[in-house]
């Protein structure tokens, strides 16, 4: 497959050869992200009215929005008390009956545009029985006599999305326009054009079946979804409402493609470039690794590691996401396919989100590979200000990375372990735990780093199956889809503050029969601007009231990294029984005897975040209860709480958020970089971006 051509489309023409387009419009259409005449071509319409048949006035009805027509003959502003705003009020009639339009605020341009004796098209609704009829802030349009007439009126016509200085009827126009010069310029792209020869292909290997398979989109006369030109048109002004969603989805269609083919390029480019190290390794370590782990690998575990395996002996180096929920044992996975490598001589580097989570890995790797002669290193950014050299043995002797011998040795750290001079010779693998805290580029630079070393990406965000297709659509995806057996259900239960009482009365209980808890507010310190929401350093004398005779430990980002270890340390050993935090904890922390998780404010944290603060617990045999307080009114954050409530599949509870805020948030940094979807859906289109990619691949 060739690289895509230069883009010589007469589309791609400044937006000023329009015709009516002049240097004034182009900077007002400028704002709306509009600079050729494609992205004219493509503004999408916010929604559609149907002027093919005005409702007379007469026939409104209570608040059913709807468009009619009708002539001024009356208009004027006024002001009900002396001081006050003056507000504009005009009066339409159709002939059937008079409607008024009020707005509130008269603008001084309104005496002018609103004259008696000019014709509108109002839309808006009715919001009350009472007489007479008025529309509050309608839309209008003025209907003016003239060439474009016919664009404006008798059809179903778009409202676009405006900027002030641009009326809807001209920026119809302008679209109309573009449309009528340009749209015989509208091309397929190349991957349709690709598509029907693998369909020639394809028939000539004697599998047309297979080519024309309906649920597929093809250029054959069988075509189910309109040629981009027509669904350019289609979206614009289209004959029937239910045109518009057929339209979108052939538009959306090629941006998916073109979303694909760049990420396909960029694995093809890097698969190229590289060969890969071999570090399939020969369970010199692993067998005694597992037979001293004190549990048995889960089936899911054990499947998870055999496609590893197979990467890491493969031919390219390995680019995997690893998606296991909370708790469902990514560190032992990823403590295995270290040993893959370190049998095999190579260096591996494991890199965590947040500093007490490199601190947990390395006492957990530390454990594990004392045993088999495998050194462990730790290297975080507070570390390494303090220490020079900056590398933590398990000894507790700060050593430099040249002095790690290699083979077999591991470096664990935070994104430390790669701004600080980082050089490991022989570096095999990379392991990064917690994917969504870092972004894609972060993620680039880390591996160009070594010298092409394989690279696992573990994350417990489980990314929904679109986001995950688009976002890491150059990485291979295992999925951990299964729980270790042994475990205590966790009971989730929304609260409003008034039952806080009864919590901590049920927390203290459960520290009596020799349970720990969590206890998680949203802020470290009270903010002057939001006093409603909770924070550490003052409700931790709270909880202490509230928990008399339980120890009660702090921790939140300010804190010194070496007093954060203490209270970890603290905490691990159940002398710390209650711990008062933010969401730092939210990543990693495995405490097995923690079974009580109170949130408070729940509502100021995403659904996420929440479901990955509850995976903290329920990692023992003990029953855990997750209690989310929250006052909140608002009918999104309840629907938020009422899902933890209802399951602990995190899968499911990722659907829903993504339903919920849109894709934004969950792409956050990761968006920058990647194109900007004008017709794709990242939460609805999942069968679209299947079957982009499943072009893209043809086309490798
Ligand atoms: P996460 O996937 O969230 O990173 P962890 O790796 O922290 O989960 O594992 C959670 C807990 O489950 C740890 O205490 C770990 O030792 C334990 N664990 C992992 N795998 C198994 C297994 N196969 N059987 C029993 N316990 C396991
Ligand atoms: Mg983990």
């Amino acid at each position: 497959m060739a690289a895509p051509e230069p883009n010589l489309s007469p589309l791609a023409a400044p937006v000023i050869s329009v015709w009516g387009v002049g240097e004034e419009r182009a900077k007002l259409l400028a704002r709306l992200d509009i600079f050729t005449v494609e992205d004219l071509l493509l503004h999408k319409p916010r929604r559609y009215e149907d002027r093919r048949k005005f409702l007379p006035i007469r026939e409104l009805k209570l608040n059913e929005p709807a468009t009619v027509r009708g002539i001024i003959v009356a208009a004027g502003s006024k002001r009900f008390k002396k001081g006050t705003r003056a507000m504009f009020e005009c009066v339409f009639d159709d002939g059937t009956a008079r409607l008024h339009g009020r707005w509130w605020q008269a603008q001084p341009w309104m005496a002018d545009w609103f004259t008696v004796g000019r014709e509108f098209l109002i839309y808006g609704k009715l919001e009350d029985v009472k007489k007479p009829r008025t529309f509050t802030h309608p839309e209008t349009e003025l209907v003016e006599p003239g060439d474009d007439e016919f664009v404006h009126v008798n059809r179903i016509v778009p409202v676009h999305p405006l900027t002030e200085g641009l009326t809807a009827r001209v920026m119809r126009s302008l679209v109309w326009r573009a449309l009528e010069k340009f749209e015989t310029e509208i091309a397929e792209p190349v991957w349709s054009r690709f598509q029907v020869e693998s369909s020639r292909v394809q028939e000539s290997k004697g599998d047309t079946a297979a080519a024309l398979k309906p649920s597929t989109f093809n250029l054959q006369p069988s075509t189910l979804l309109p040629s981009r030109a027509n669904a350019v048109r289609m979206i614009q002004f289209p004959g029937e409402l239910t045109d518009v969603e057929l339209a979108r989805q052939r538009l959306a269609l090629d941006e998916f493609v073109a979303l694909q083919f760049q990420i396909q390029s960029r694995r093809k480019k890097f698969e190229a470039a590289s060969k890969a190290l071999p570090c399939g390794g020969d369970n010199r370590l692993m067998k005694p690794f597992l037979a001293q782990l004190g549990f048995k690998l889960t089936a899911a575990q054990t499947n998870v590691l055999r496609e590893i395996r197979a990467d890491l002996g493969g031919a390219h180096p390995m680019r995997r996401l690893l998606q296991g929920d909370v708790g469902s044992g990514k560190t032992a996975v990823a403590a295995c396919s270290a040993l893959m490598a370190l049998e095999s001589g190579f260096n591996v580097a494991l890199m965590a989100p947040t500093e007490i989570l490199a601190e947990q890995h390395f006492r957990n790797f530390s454990t594990w590979f004392a045993p088999l002669g495998v050194k462990v290193g730790l290297q975080t950014g507070s570390r390494k200000s303090g220490d020079d050299s900056g590398w933590k043995m398990e000894d507790d002797k700060r050593v430099g990375p040249s002095s790690l011998q290699p083979p077999a040795s591991i470096f664990v750290g935070t994104h430390a372990l790669f701004t600080a001079g980082f050089d490991l010779p022989k570096l095999g693998l990379v392991i990064i735990d917690e994917q969504h805290k870092f972004g894609v580029a972060q993620r680039e630079t880390l591996v160009r780093k070594g010298n092409y070393p394989h690279l696992l990406v573990m994350t417990a965000t489980p990314i929904p199956r679109t986001l995950g297709l688009t976002l890491y659509g150059d990485l291979h995806v295992s999925v951990i889809d299964e729980m270790p057996g042994g475990r205590g259900q966790i009971k989730t239960f929304a609260r409003t503050t008034e039952k806080l009482p009864k919590v901590f009365d049920f927390i203290r209980e459960k520290i009596v029969a020799g349970r720990q808890a969590y206890i998680v507010y949203p802020r470290v310190e009270v903010a002057d601007t939001d006093k409603d929401i909770k924070a550490v350093t003052q409700e931790f004398a709270n909880v202490q009231k509230a928990l008399p005779a339980v120890k009660v430990g702090l921790l939140h980002g300010r804190i010194k990294p070496a007093d954060k270890e203490k209270v970890m340390a603290g905490f691990r050993a159940n002398k710390i029984q209650a711990l008062v935090a933010t969401s730092l904890i939210e990543v990693g922390v495995d405490v097995p005897n923690a079974t009580v998780m109170l949130i408070e404010n729940a509502e100021h944290f995403g659904l996420a975040q929440l479901h990955q603060l509850r995976g903290r617990i329920g990692r023992g045999a003990h029953e855990s209860f997750c209690i989310l307080i929250s006052d909140a009114q608002n009918a999104e954050a309840q629907a938020r709480l009422k899902i933890l409530e209802e399951t602990n599949d995190g899968f499911k509870i990722a659907e829903a958020d993504l339903k919920l805020r849109g894709p934004g948030e969950l792409l956050g940094q990761q968006q920058s970089g990647a194109m900007k979807l004008r017709f794709g859906d990242l939460a609805e289109d999942l069968h679209l971006i299947r079957q982009a990619r499943g072009l893209v691949a043809k086309m490798f």
